[in-house]
């Protein structure tokens, strides 16, 4: 018996010091190295332009302005993704705190992570916070 973890691989794979020349230091830091944005000083969390967010590493499609919502949180929001084959999930036990972690399934790169229950007025409770840095906003025409 194989688990999806032993059986995943990214149809983009690229070795790390190719990411490091195509990324900018934050989008690798970030992306590659599952970092943090800080709160508030993304492009995205306050934004409400009509499109779809797509990765910045792959160009993939990930989410839209459809599913994007206030949360007051600091990242970007989205109670649910484009597709659920976008996204990949992963248990992250880092800073001693049980998250799932959000990863592009094309890419593999980090996204954010996924909170759930926590009683936001949307059609699924959950939250799918996103850092700004792993997305770029592609305007509806
Ligand atoms: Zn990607």
């Amino acid at each position: 018996m194989t688990t999806e973890s032993e059986t995943y691989r990214p149809e983009i794979e690229k070795s790390d010091e190719q990411w490091r020349q195509e990324l900018s230091p934050q989008e690798y830091e970030v992306l590659r190295k599952a970092g943090t944005e800080r709160p508030y000083t993304g492009e995205y969390y306050d934004e409400k332009t009509a499109g779809t967010y797509a990765c910045r590493a792959c160009g993939a499609e990930l989410f839209t302005s459809n599913e994007k919502f206030d949360s007051h949180c600091g990242w970007p929001s989205f109670w649910a993704p484009l597709a659920e084959d976008k996204v990949r999930y992963l248990h992250d036990r880092s800073l001693g705190m049980e998250r799932i972690e959000v990863r592009c399934s094309r890419c593999d790169s980090h996204l954010g992570h996924l909170f759930k229950g926590e009683g936001f007025d949307t059609p699924t409770d959950q939250r799918f916070c996103i850092n700004s840095v792993s997305m770029k906003l592609v305007e509806a025409p």
